[in-house]
C-alpha cells in the first residue's frame, strides 16, 4: 500500500529535506499486513551532528528564542490550523504505520493531540507567566525583582512507537512554544507521522533550524543525547532505554525528562458497580492491543466480586473483533512488530510456568495469517510477585488479583517499580479518592472519569515511570529556565 500523506520521506534539517550522509534505509511496515509501506533514511551520527548544529545556530543566532510568546504564538496558531487541515491524512497514516484501529486513530491518536496543540497555543501560551514580579524582600540586601522564564535551549526529543503523533506533538508543541529549537528523533517504526510536522513547519514559515527531524534508531538517539550542543532531552520510551538516556545526558549535565513505562492497577473496591466498570476494565488492556504506557493491566478486585468479574470479562472477550485496523468494525489491531509479539508470548509462557491460570486467549488468532496479531489474554490465579504482574508486557494481556480490604489493595498496587497511572472504582467517590491519594503514581482515574486526556492535567510518572510532566502549563514549564533579576528598592 502506498502512503501518500507525507510527500518528502527524507530527513528535515535546517529547513531543507536531505537524504542524509549514509546509504542505509529504514523500512516502514504496516503491522497488520507486514507489507513495506515506505522507506526513510537511517540517520547517521553525521546527520545528527548537522541537525544539532542547525538547531544550535537557530537558538544562538536566530529570531525564535527572542520572539515574544505572542509572536511565536501567531506562527504556532498557523501550525495548529495546518494540523487540523491535515487531520484525515494523519488518521490514515496512523492506522497504516502504527496499526491503530480507526476509532483510536480518529480520537486519542490524532484528534486529541491536535486539540491539545490548539489548547496550548490559544489557552496556555497567552496566560503563561513568562515574566513575574517578585515582592520586595527585606533583610541584608534590600531588593525587588522579576523572575523571567527563558527557553531552555536546544531540545532533543525522542519518542516511542505506540502513540507516535501524540508523543511527537506533546514534546514539539511546548518546546517550540517555550522558544526552544528542536531535534526530533521519532521511533524507527513510525517515522511518517513525524515527517508531516516538517512539511507543516515549511508551510507555516517556521525559521530554518527551529524544527529538525531525524529518522533513525539507537545510534542517532545516542549521538543526540550525548551531544554537548543539546541542552535538554525529553524522552518517551521504555525504562530500560530511559536509564541509558539519563546516563548519556548526564555526561554534559543536560536536563533530562523521562516518560517511561507502567504497570498500572485498576482497583475495584467491594462496592463497585461492575456494569459501569466493565468498559474501563476491558479498555485497560485491549486498547491499542495493550500498547499503552498508562493502561491498567493489573485488575485488582475485591474478593467478593472476583468470580463475577472474571466471568464477565472472559464472556466479553469473545466478542472483541481482532483484525484489519482500517475496518471501522475492528476493535483490536496488531502489535507493532514480530519481535514485540515474541516478547509478549515469552511473558505469557513465563506466567504459565510460574503457575498463573490462563482464563482467556494466549495464542495467535487462527483466522489471521499475516500481521503481528495476538489474542486478548487474561490470567487469574496471579501472585503480584510473578513476572506477568511486575513486567510491562506491552501487549493485550491483563492479570486479575483479588484483595481483602482497601489497605491490601493499596499495598498490592504500590508493589511495583512503576508508578504511572491507575484507576479506582467505588460507589462512594470520597472513599475512592482516599484510596487514589495513597497510590504512588502520577495519575489516577476515579470511576472512569477523564476518559480522554485532559490537556490541563499533568501527564507523567513516579518511580521508574519517569521524571517530569507533559501537557498544558506543566509540559511548557519543562522547557523553560527560571532566571532571577533583582534591583535595589527605590
Ligand atoms: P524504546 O525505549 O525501545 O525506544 C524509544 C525510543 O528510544 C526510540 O525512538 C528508539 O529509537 C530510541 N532509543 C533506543 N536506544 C536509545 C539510546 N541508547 N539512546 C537514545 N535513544 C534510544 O521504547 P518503544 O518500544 O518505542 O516504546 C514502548 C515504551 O514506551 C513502553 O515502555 C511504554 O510504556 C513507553 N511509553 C511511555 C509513555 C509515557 O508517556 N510515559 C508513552 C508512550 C510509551
Amino acid at each position: 500500500m502506498a502512503v501518500t500523506a507525507v510527500a518528502t520521506k527524507k530527513l528535515f534539517i535546517n529547513g531543507t529535506w536531505t537524504d542524509g550522509a549514509g546509504d542505509q534505509r529504514l523500512q516502514v511496515l504496516n503491522p497488520a499486513t507486514e507489507e513495506v509501506i515506505a522507506e526513510v533514511p537511517q540517520a547517521t551520527p553525521a546527520d545528527v551532528e548537522a541537525a544539532v548544529s542547525a538547531a544550535r545556530r537557530a537558538f544562538d543566532e536566530g529570531p525564535w528564542p527572542s520572539m515574544s510568546p505572542a509572536e511565536r504564538g501567531k506562527i504556532l496558531a498557523a501550525f495548529a490550523d495546518e494540523l487540523s487541515r491535515r487531520r484525515a491524512e494523519l488518521v490514515e497514516l496512523n492506522i497504516t504505520e502504527a496499526g491503530s484501529t480507526r476509532m483510536l486513530a480518529e480520537f486519542l491518536q490524532v484528534g486529541t493531540p491536535i486539540d491539545h496543540f490548539h489548547d496550548l497555543v490559544h489557552r496556555v501560551l497567552p496566560q503563561f507567566p513568562f515574566e513575574q514580579p517578585t515582592p520586595p524582600i527585606y533583610g541584608n540586601g534590600i531588593g525587588q525583582g522579576i523572575v523571567v522564564r527563558e527557553p531552555y535551549g536546544v531540545a532533543a526529543l525522542i519518542t516511542a512507537f505506540n502513540f507516535p503523533f501524540l508523543l511527537n506533538l506533546a514534546k514539539v508543541g511546548p518546546a517550540l512554544a517555550a522558544g526552544c529549537t528542536v531535534v526530533l528523533k521519532c521511533s524507527p517504526y513510525t517515522p511518517l507521522e513525524a515527517l508531516v510536522l516538517g512539511e507543516i513547519a515549511e508551510t507555516v514559515g517556521l525559521p530554518p533550524g527551529v524544527l529538525n527531524i531525524v529518522t533513525g534508531d539507537v545510534d542517532a538517539g545516542e549521538t543526540l543525547t550525548r551531544h554537548p550542543g543539546v541542552d535538554i532531552v525529553s524522552f518517551t520510551g521504555s525504562d530500560t532505554v530511559g536509564r541509558k538516556v539519563y546516563a548519556q545526558g548526564a555526561e554534559s549535565i543536560k536536563k533530562v525528562v523521562l516518560e517511561l513505562g507502567g504497570k498500572s492497577a485498576n482497583i475495584l473496591l467491594d462496592d463497585t458497580d461492575l456494569d459501569r466498570a466493565m468498559e474501563s476494565v476491558l479498555g485497560g488492556f485491549i486498547t491499542h492491543a495493550g500498547q499503552g504506557c498508562a493502561l491498567q493491566t493489573r485488575i485488582l478486585v475485591h474478593e467478593s466480586l472476583h468470580d463475577e468479574l472474571v466471568a464477565r470479562v472472559t464472556g466479553t472477550l469473545g466478542f472483541i473483533t481482532v483484525g484489519d485496523p482500517s475496518d471501522p468494525a475492528t476493535m483490536m489491531g496488531p502489535l507493532i512488530r514480530e519481535v514485540q509479539r515474541q516478547r509478549v508470548e515469552s511473558l505469557i509462557n513465563a506466567a504459565l510456568d510460574e503457575g498463573a491460570q490462563l482464563a482467556y486467549g494466549g495464542k495467535r488468532p487462527a483466522h489471521l495469517e499475516r500481521g503481528f496479531f495476538i489474542e486478548p489474554t487474561l490470567f487469574t490465579g496471579v501472585d503480584n510477585k510473578m513476572r506477568i504482574a511486575q513486567e510491562e508486557v506491552f501487549g493485550p494481556v491483563a492479570v486479575v488479583i483479588p484483595f481483602r480490604d482497601d489497605d491490601e489493595a493499596v499495598r498490592i498496587a504500590n508493589d511495583s517499580r512503576y508508578g504511572l497511572a491507575g484507576g479506582v472504582w467505588s460507589k462512594d467517590p470520597l472513599r475512592a479518592a482516599a484510596v487514589a491519594r495513597r497510590l504512588r503514581t502520577g495519575m489516577v482515574v476515579i470511576n472512569g472519569g477523564g476518559g480522554g486526556l485532559n490537556p490541563a492535567a499533568p501527564f507523567g510518572g513516579y518511580k521508574h515511570s519517569g521524571i517530569g510532566r507533559e501537557f498544558g502549563e506543566f509540559g511548557l514549564s519543562e522547557y523553560l529556565q527560571h532566571k532571577a533579576l533583582q534591583w535595589p528598592v527605590g
